[in-house]
C-alpha cells in the first residue's frame, strides 16, 4: 500500500535524518528502488517527472505499476508515489491517477501566483490524503528542460508558502540539478538555516542530491533537510554498469543480448547507489 509522504518525513525532521526520493524511469528503475528500501529496511519515496510520466505512458500506467508491484514483491516498508516538478495540470492528473504524494513547483510564477496555484492544489490533494512538496525561488541546473540560475531563495517567501498548509518545502540554497560544475560554490548553509528559522520546522526538501559532498549532504539534514532527492546518480551508474557489460562483449555470448541479462548489471547498479544513499541519509532501519 502507498502512503503519503508527510508522516515519514515528519518522523525523518524528528529524528535527524532524511528519507530519498529516488526517482523512477521503468519497470528496472522501480523494482531496483522498491527492493533496496524492503532489504534496508528504509522508507523510500518514489519520484516521477512529468517526462518520465510521459515516456511510462502516462501516470496511471505508473500508478498502476507501482501498486501492483508493491504488493506482489511483499514491500512493508513505507512507499511514496510522488510528482517530481509538476505542474498545476500534471499535479491534477497524478491526484486523478492515484499517486500519494504531489510537488506542485510554481517557483517560476510571480510569488502571489505560486501563492494562490499552491493553496487551490493544498486543499485538493488534502481532502484527498495525498501530501504536498512545494517550491520557492528556483533550483538551479536542468531537469527536463527548465533551467534554474541556482538561486537562493528568499526566507520571507519561504514563510508565506509554507504557511499555506504544505507538507515539505523544496527552497534554493545554492544546490543544483544534474552534474555540478567544477567551481560550484557549495551548499548555502547560512540561507538554509535562516530558511529554516523562517519555516517553523516544516520538512525542507534538497533536490539535485547528486554531487553533494557526503558531508554537505551531513551538515544540511542537521540543519532541517528532510528529504534529498536523488535522479541523475542512478542514471550514471545504471549508464556506466550497462557499458561495462556491452564493452566486454557480455551481449555476444550465449543468450546475453536478453533484455533480463543486458539490464541487469545497470539494475544492480541502481541498487547499489540507492543502498549508498540510505546509508548516507541515516534512513537505513527507519521504516
Ligand atoms: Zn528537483
Amino acid at each position: 500500500m502507498l502512503v503519503n509522504a508527510t508522516e515519514m518525513l515528519q518522523k525523518a525532521r524528528d529524528g535527524h535524518y532524511a528519507v530519498g526520493q529516488f526517482n523512477i524511469n521503468n519497470l528496472e528503475w522501480t523494482k531496483a528502488v522498491l527492493l533496496t528500501a524492503q532489504e534496508m529496511n528504509s522508507p523510500v519515496i518514489l519520484g516521477v517527472s512529468e517526462g518520465a510520466g510521459k515516456y511510462m505512458t502516462g501516470y496511471k500506467t505508473v500508478a498502476a505499476m507501482v501498486k501492483a508491484m508493491v504488493e506482489t514483491l511483499n514491500i512493508t516498508v513505507p512507499v511514496a508515489l510522488h510528482l517530481d516538478h509538476g505542474s498545476y495540470e500534471g499535479a491534477k492528473a497524478c491526484l486523478e491517477a492515484g499517486f500519494s504524494s504531489i510537488m506542485f513547483d510554481g517557483s517560476h510564477y510571480p510569488i502571489d501566483e505560486n501563492v494562490a496555484k499552491t493553496t487551490e492544489l493544498v486543499k485538493l490533494a488534502h481532502s484527498m490524503g495525498v501530501s504536498v512538496e512545494a517550491e520557492v525561488g528556483s533550483i538551479g541546473g536542468e531537469e527536463d528542460g527548465v533551467i534554474g540560475a541556482g538561486e537562493v531563495a528568499d526566507p520571507a517567501e519561504c514563510k508565506r508558502i509554507a504557511d499555506l498548509g504544505i507538507d515539505f518545502l523544496a527552497a534554493g540554497i545554492g544546490n543544483i540539478h544534474g552534474k555540478y560544475p567544477a567551481n560550484w560554490k557549495g551548499l548555502d548553509f547560512d540561507a538554509l538555516d535562516k530558511i529554516h528559522q523562517a519555516t517553523g520546522g516544516i520538512p525542507l526538501v534538497l533536490h539535485g542530491g547528486t554531487g553533494i559532498p557526503a558531508d554537505m549532504i551531513k551538515k544540511a539534514i542537521s540543519l532541517g533537510v528532510s528529504k534529498i532527492n536523488v535522479n541523475t546518480e542512478c542514471q550514471l551508474s545504471f549508464a556506466a554498469a550497462t557499458r561495462e557489460y556491452i564493452e566486454a562483449g557480455k551481449d555476444q555470448q550465449g543468450k546475453g543480448y536478453d533484455p533480463r541479462k543486458l539490464l541487469l548489471p545497470g539494475f544492480e547498479a541502481i541498487k547499489a547507489t540507492v543502498k549508498e544513499k540510505m546509508e548516507l541519509f541515516g534512513s537505513v532501519n527507519k521504516a
